[in-house]
């Protein structure tokens, strides 16, 4: 299981453009799924170019909420490759140019050891991916806040790891029952969350690559 980060508010790599918003490869079980395009899609080509990840490789797009900084990029990705399963939350209507689109209400398993929780709060749903070590969540903003997330993570396995955008998040002790934490794009507690829990605490940023066995 691999994630790379490709679009952040911050670079972890040189060379990289940094922009509000946020988008990451997840390679896991034979898929490519992008998570979330960023906002501006010719930033999002352009790194994933210089990542040397290819467009046409992606078989799957998860949005998690459709707010500009994570769907904007997706109708020049979708020029560049639509023939992928889109799985996006039920609010976020438009989409047409694509082989295959599967509004999201409810958690469901999408795919082997890949699941969603569903769109909660009518607003952002988040990936979830069970591995051996547990499960690592993968969240655009979470803006249903992150103790509902991983409450509703639960009904799958242990939660792991989390990353991504923890916007508006200040209930830093929940993050205690978790092993790894990637707070980055919007996230605001970045350096009392580091300062927490400095033994869990792995930074973000477009290029970073994280790894799970
Ligand atoms: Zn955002
Ligand atoms: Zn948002």
């Amino acid at each position: 299981m691999k994630i790379t980060i490709i679009y952040d508010n911050t670079v972890f790599r040189d060379g990289l453009k940094s922009d509000w918003g946020f988008s990451a490869l997840i390679e896991f079980n034979n898929r490519k799924i992008l998570f979330d395009t960023g906002g501006n899609g010719a930033i999002l080509l352009e790194n994933m170019r210089k990542l040397n990840i290819n467009p046409k490789s992606i078989d799957t797009i998860f949005i998690s909420h459709n707010h500009f900084d994570h769907v904007g990029g997706l109708s020049e990705f979708l020029n560049k490759n639509n023939d992928v399963k889109l799985y996006a939350p039920s609010t976020f209507r438009g989409v047409k140019n694509v082989r295959e689109l599967e509004y999201i209400v409810a958690a469901k398993e999408i795919s082997e050891n890949i699941y969603t929780t569903g769109e909660l709060d009518r607003i952002e749903q988040s990936l979830i991916i069970k591995t051996e070590k547990g499960l690592i969540i993968i969240v655009g903003c979470a803006h249903p806040e992150i103790e509902q997330i991983l409450n509703v993570a639960k009904r799958y396995g242990e939660p792991y790891a989390l990353i991504g955008g923890f916007h508006g998040f200040n209930k830093l002790q929940i993050l205690t029952e978790l092993c790894f934490l990637t707070p980055t794009h919007c996230s605001e507690n970045t350096e009392k969350i580091k300062s927490l829990y400095p033994e869990k605490y792995i930074s973000g940023g477009a290029g970073k690559v994280i790894e799970f066995e």
